[in-house]
């Protein structure tokens, strides 16, 4: 074999290598929680029409998924009501905020609490909405319902009054490696990204 065909074919071979692997310096992209039903949409997951506008963000997940803190913050309610089912609101005492947190399977805090972000606060259920609706033979839509407001308030859909759109302050997925703005209020997703 000549010196140029051994180096060709060592070529090739790690050619094919190469194309195997991620490319060097290629992002790692972390998949965000699929959106059942967004901000003041007037549709439920499912399809089924609203009464009103929808007050949060419906995220879809499995019964049993670790719901996390989306920011720092203070337990101010941890139980149960109708529309909610299991629920939980935290203040972020600086910012003068509140998130919300809906249709929890199990609750793993208590009133007075305080969370760091990213802390597991909660189970992802069906309790409130998606069992009070549900419609036989359809099973209820596993969900988390995840609000922002600038005041705690009872459920209730339509309410748009004191809320704000999570989005608009939801800057990823929790990376605990990473710094977060202290300046202004930033969210992480409240359920963990899909590597
Ligand atoms: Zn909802």
């Amino acid at each position: 074999m000549s010196w140029r065909r051994c180096m060709t074919g060592w070529l090739a071979v790690a050619g094919f290598t190469a194309q195997a692997l991620v490319p060097f310096g290629a992002p790692l992209r972390a998949e965000p929680p699929r959106i059942l039903s967004p901000y003041k949409s007037m549709f439920a997951p499912g399809g089924r029409m609203r009464t009103g506008a929808h007050p949060a963000i419906d995220f879809d997940g499995r019964i049993g998924d670790p719901v996390l803190a989306a920011a720092d913050g203070t337990v101010v309610y941890a139980a149960e009501s109708t529309l909610c089912g299991n629920g939980i609101w935290l203040r972020h005492d600086a910012f003068g905020l509140y998130t919300l947190y809906c249709q929890l399977e199990k609750i793993h805090v208590r009133l007075g609490d305080a969370v760091t972000r990213g802390q597991v606060i909660a189970a992802l259920g069906v309790s409130g909405e998606p069992t009070l609706r549900a419609v036989h033979p359809r099973e209820p839509i596993p969900m988390l319902h995840f609000g922002l407001g600038t005041a705690r308030m009872a459920r209730f859909d339509g309410e748009l009054e004191n809320t704000l759109d999570p989005m608009s302050m939801t800057v990823g997925c929790f990376d605990a490696a990473k710094t977060y703005s202290a300046d202004r209020l930033v969210l992480t997703y409240p359920l963990r990204c899909k590597d």
